[in-house]
């Protein structure tokens, strides 16, 4: 789809702000915003519907690529947390249509120095984390894992980019492959020869980056015998189950969090759970492992323009809303660790508030991240629990920074580090 394709929604978004709000079922008048880019710098241009009056100016040719319109474009985490509230009483594609409009900014020429940085690195050294690659696979040294570089497994664990260079999360991978081990999981690793996913690349708008590590990703499963495809990060859970399929080029394996796998593997009396963890812990739902984790629902078909704002489908299309992101796995994992107790957030699922990561926000604007995250913190303090859990390397590392930042006396643990702790 091409940016022009969202001109009929522009011209429908009715200005309501809804996609600013939790709705009044789920409203805490304390934490009723949604949107961290209009909370951050309350002017409309900075929300959904504001980006949908911009792109309107745009392609109707009243404004041009400015500073201030990439600002506008870019201080946004692409969280989705507008788009399932604008969806949940209408047909409008506010994430689509910023999605698109990113990529005609880079298709322009148009772009910023931060995140070129980024895609430089992408290019020499198949990462978005500026290390190099011999550096990588480095994190599972001693572990006796299956190279799938030579060997064949049912299931190939995906570290990512973060997990595989920041020594400090090493532990989160190694747990997991630990975890499968004593499971006796057939779990291999790609290693020093992993990929990037390319999702957040095509989310800052480099959108070829997603069809070229697709294609290299599928040769390197499929080489391997791989039939299921584990992954601790958010960012690649998204990329392979969701971004893969809507851009055509689906792996012909399982997609599955690691969160969703090992409680599984404990649901099935795979590894035991006994050990005492005394905790109450708070659970932070990624974006893209939530909301954004619901599977891409292919259409296709003929949209016609009636009365210039109304769209009808033929066949009809069915929306994604944000309904059957993963939420539930995490918490029944949560929930299997005894001494666990689990006490939730105001906004969380459908409507969790962003960690402030997410959409090139931490390396382009990293004061609107950190002020995301420490929302989120003050938040989790609310709830009075001990620790803040989550289920992606980049949430753990933005709200643990913003936690020592504010002084909080509040750990942050990927849910696997939890769940190694009660083996
Ligand atoms: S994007 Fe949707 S929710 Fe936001 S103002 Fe427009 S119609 Fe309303
Ligand atoms: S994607 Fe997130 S940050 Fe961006 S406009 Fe929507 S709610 Fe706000």
């Amino acid at each position: 789809m091409a940016l022009e394709d969202y001109e009929a929604d522009m011209t429908r978004c009715s200005r309501c702000s809804d996609c600013k709000f939790a709705p009044a079922s789920q409203l805490d008048e304390n934490r009723a915003e949604i949107c961290p880019s209009i909370g951050r710098y309350g002017f409309h241009s900075y929300s959904a519907g504001g980006r949908f009056v911009a792109a309107l100016s745009f392609v109707s040719k009243r404004v041009e690529h400015s500073p201030e319109l990439l600002e506008v474009l870019y201080a946004c985490q692409l969280c989705g947390a507008c788009d399932v509230a604008c969806k949940k009483d209408r047909e409008l594609e506010p994430l689509e249509m910023m999605l698109e409009f990113r990529a005609r900014c880079v298709k322009d020429g148009k772009t910023l120095a931060a995140l070129d940085r980024l895609i430089e690195s992408l290019r020499r050294s198949d990462n978005m984390v500026l290390r190099p690659r011999e550096e990588r696979g480095r994190w599972a040294d001693g572990l006796g894992v299956k190279s799938l570089a030579t060997e064949r497994a049912q299931v190939a664990y995906h570290a990512g980019c973060r997990l595989s260079f920041d020594e400090t999360q090493w532990g989160i991978a190694r747990g997991a492959i630990e975890v499968m081990q004593q499971a006796g999981v057939d779990v291999g690793i790609a290693g020093a020869d992993e990929l990037c996913c390319g999702g957040r690349a095509y989310e800052m708008g480099y959108q070829d980056a997603l069809d070229e590590y697709a294609e290299r990703n599928r040769k390197v499963f499929e080489a391997a015998g791989v039939k299921t495809l584990v992954t601790s990060c958010a960012h690649c859970f998204h990329a392979f189950e969701v971004l893969y399929r809507k851009i055509g080029k689906e792996l012909d394996l399982e997609v599955v969090h690691v969160a969703d796998y090992v409680n599984q593997l404990a649901a099935d009396g795979k590894i035991a759970l006994t050990r005492e963890v005394p905790l109450r812990v708070t659970y932070h739902d990624p974006c893209h492992l939530g909301r954004l984790g619901e599977p891409w629902i292919p259409w296709e078909g003929e949209e016609k323009k009636v009365l210039q704002q109304l769209v009808l489908r033929d066949p009809p299309k069915t929306f994604r809303r944000g309904t059957h992101g993963v939420y539930r796995p995490p918490r029944e994992l949560l929930a299997r660790i005894p001494g666990v107790e689990l006490v939730e957030m105001k906004r969380k699922e459908a409507y969790a508030w962003c960690c402030g990561s997410g959409g090139g926000v931490r390396e382009a604007f990293p004061e609107l991240a950190a002020w995301t995250a420490g929302e989120r913190i003050d938040e989790a303090a609310e709830t009075e629990a001990d620790a803040l859990a989550t289920a992606c390397p980049w949430c753990a590392r933005g709200l643990e920074q913003s936690a020592k930042a504010k002084q909080k006396d509040l750990p942050v643990y990927d849910v696997i580090e939890l769940v190694r702790r009660a083996l």
